[in-house]
């Protein structure tokens, strides 16, 4: 006997990357960013301790909106919805459009968490795999009746690939219900999907600040949609989902216009390094708009690679994608640990 509702029973859960805790880790396993973030968060912390925490913050996250809404050229604060961390927006949006026994559709393979959001709540989940090319079916616009929430991850996880902006607004024309653009990894990639959101009310984009901010620990991320659909989303997010240090430091990192440009301008640098490096050295490696690859040797299996990789700290990360195949996503770190990461697996071959 349990007090657990069936789906909590039956489902796996969805585990995140391996985050140790202890140990000198070169960590290339969760697309963190390498460098640290903006510097101007420092003083916004500062200034959250000196005004006091005995107060809530503010449950919009308004000083946020308002500068997100500038710099992403979109009318108004209220086109944005802040969330603590992305996976917190994609929850709200889960909640909020699927009901028991209704369908969310995702591709695949892509982001795992996807899946288990339905589970949660007792929907079903229709996955839809790629074409050998990396586009989608047209059966992933199909309308169908219980179908009430679309994700699509744009640059793709694990890929690294990209949907164009034409075929997302054509998905949306068919589509009967919200498709999700989830723009994690946008940053890094050649163009995005934003202003999309103001010419089909379906069209919602999640951001996060963990990837191209370097801010993976503060756990803020924001939907930039219409704004009837952000004052429906409000009502069922959390009253107080970003805490007072998030809000202070995510605005300060999103006025730093440079920093995001400069640190962009490293990680494409280095991602090339890191696909040159792996492919002389025996790997077939998808082009990617992110800040990661996939990868697989022509010889070698990946999950002892991995395990021997870790073994020498160096952490990347190996999946196995049912119906798919396994393989390695490797995040682009700095220029000096792709050199260490891309000698050792030398070493390894
Ligand atoms: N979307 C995708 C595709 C991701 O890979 C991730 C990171 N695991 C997220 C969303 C969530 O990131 P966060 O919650 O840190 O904003």
């Amino acid at each position: 006997m349990s007090f657990f509702r069936p789906e909590i029973l039956a489902m796996d859960g969805y585990t995140p990357g391996e985050q140790p805790q202890a140990g000198k880790f070169i960590k290339l396993n969760t697309n963190e960013n390498p460098y640290p973030p903006p510097p101007g968060i420092r003083r916004a912390i500062e200034e959250v301790l000196d005004k006091g925490l005995q107060r809530y913050p503010d449950p919009m996250a308004n000083a946020f909106r308002t500068r997100a809404a500038e710099l992403y050229k979109l009318p108004s604060k209220d086109w944005v919805l802040c969330g603590n961390g992305s996976d917190d927006i994609l929850t709200i949006c889960t909640r909020a459009f699927v009901g028991q026994g209704e369908l969310l559709r995702l591709p695949y393979p892509s982001y795992i968490l996807y899946k288990s959001l339905a589970q949660i709540q007792g929907a079903q989940s229709q996955e839809v795999k790629f074409n050998a090319d990396w586009s989608l079916p047209a059966s992933f616009g199909d309308p169908a009746a219980a179908l009430k929430l679309v994700f699509l991850p744009n640059p793709n996880s694990p890929t690294g690939t990209m949907i164009s902006r034409e075929a997302i607004l054509e998905l949306a024309e068919r589509l009967p219900c919200p498709l999700i653009v989830d723009e994690a990894y946008a940053d890094f990639a050649e163009f995005n999907c934003i202003d999309l959101v103001q010419q089909n009310e379906k069209i919602m984009v999640s951001r996060t600040l963990s990837k191209a901010y370097g801010l993976a620990g503060l756990r803020f991320g924001f939907l930039l949609a219409q704004p009837q659909m952000v004052e429906q989303l409000i009502k069922v997010k959390d009253s107080y989902n970003c805490d007072a240090f998030a809000i202070g430091a995510a605005t300060a990192a999103i006025h730093d216009e440079a920093w995001q440009a400069d640190n962009r301008r490293k990680i494409i640098a280095t991602r090339a390094k890191l696909v040159a490096g792996l492919e002389q050295l025996g790997f077939t490696v998808i082009p990617s708009q992110a800040n990661f690859v996939w990868c697989n040797h022509q010889k070698h299996e990946a999950r002892p690679l991995y395990e021997q990789l870790k073994a020498q700290k160096v952490l990347i990360r190996y999946m196995n994608y049912a119906g798919w195949r396994d393989g390695l996503r490797i995040s682009v770190g700095t220029d000096e640990q792709t050199d260490v990461l891309l000698a050792l697996i030398g070493s390894l071959l």
